[in-house]
């Protein structure tokens, strides 16, 4: 079978691989759609600090099962399904204390282990969620990164605290957590970015869109007579949008940071503590978020974030592409041709 290949630094390619046989408890999986992630970025350009080549990418996919060996599960042959990634170690701290996604030494399939863009890929039933039998397989591979948006949103009391929330960045990420943030009753929300083709993406989701910088600042300013947003959402990781979050949010405001900082860069604590500022890291997900995901999914119409799908055979292209950014959301990957 055929599966896309990170080879060493810029190389990924699409190589031939066997499938093993499936053991006890695992299944394998037919492949629909498998999408790119930012941090798939990080392990092509050879600086992910822990994948290592020769490794098959993916961790967002939606597949159906082929083959299965399970008696502790009913999923069978046929189920529509995705997958859960993370794979923790279940005796650090948090594992024990029932927080397993922030295990001290998490590994993902995709990044540690042979991910899903291929083919076939065979898993753990254990890591396996079944799929509403008319969900569109392409939705069905935008579920995970739903869950990461689901996990930003449960860090914040929207309830209480949410009348205006600023999302920082519309990529995939930023754009779930502010429809998230909606669904879950935030009464205004506003998002930024530094790309016109996301300003606009966002735009058809009904979101209040503007510019990063500036722009942003100026309307949440004049929606709060100067105080400042209730709620902000980092969702890019990068110096600009961490120096930006502490001047947009309000005084005992909170902060949850949902973008991944490549490195580590500088925050304002000079405004964290003049301003009572409440700042949360939030790390992918628990498994109840991916249950969550998959409730709201088809009532957020997140279909629209797929702008682009390619052919396994071309993923190279698919990835310069997805690199490029601009013009560019969610960018799947068929691996047995198209599916709508
Ligand atoms: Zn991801
Ligand atoms: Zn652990």
């Amino acid at each position: 079978m055929l599966a896309a290949r990170y080879l060493g630094p810029n190389r990924l390619e699409p190589v031939d691989v066997a499938i093993g046989p499936i053991g006890e408890e695992e299944a394998l999986i037919r492949i629909h759609a498998c999408g790119f992630c930012g941090s798939d970025l990080g392990v092509v350009a050879g600086i992910h600090p822990r994948a290592k080549a020769p490794l098959t990418l993916g961790h967002e996919f939606s597949g159906t099962i082929e083959k299965i060996r399970t008696r502790t599960t009913n999923l069978k042959p046929g189920d529509l399904v995705t997958a859960y990634p993370l794979i923790s170690c279940g005796h650090c701290y948090v594992c024990r204390t029932g927080d397993p996604h922030a295990c001290r030494t998490l590994r993902l399939y995709g990044f540690d282990e042979d991910g899903a863009m291929a083919q076939y890929v065979r898993l753990p039933v254990s890591s396996l969620f079944r799929l509403p039998a008319g969900m569109s397989p392409l939705v069905g591979a935008v579920i995970e990164p739903l869950a990461v948006a689901v996990h930003g949103v449960s860090c914040a009391e929207i309830e209480s605290e949410a009348r205006v929330v600023a999302v920082i960045g519309a990529g995939p990420i930023g754009l779930l957590t502010a429809l998230v943030a909606r669904a879950r009753g935030a009464r205004r929300v506003v998002i930024s970015d530094i790309l016109p083709s996301r300003i606009q993406l966002a735009k058809q989701f009904g979101l209040e869109a503007v510019n990063a910088g500036a722009e942003i600042k100026d309307l949440v300013d004049s929606e709060t007579s100067g105080d400042g947003a209730d709620l902000v959402f980092e969702c890019v990781g990068a110096p600009d949008s961490i120096r930006e979050m502490t001047g947009l949010v309000r005084s005992r405001g909170k902060i949850v940071n949902l973008g991944v900082c490549k490195k580590p860069v500088k925050v304002d604590m000079q405004a964290v503590n003049f301003k009572e500022i409440t700042v949360v890291g939030s790390r992918v997900y628990r498994r109840n978020d991916f249950e969550q995901a998959i409730e709201l999914a088809d009532s957020l119409g997140i279909r629209k974030i797929v702008t682009h799908t390619f052919p396994l055979t071309e993923v190279k292209a698919a990835f310069d592409r997805f690199q490029q950014g601009n013009e560019v959301c969610k960018v799947l990957i068929l691996p047995n041709g198209i599916v709508e």
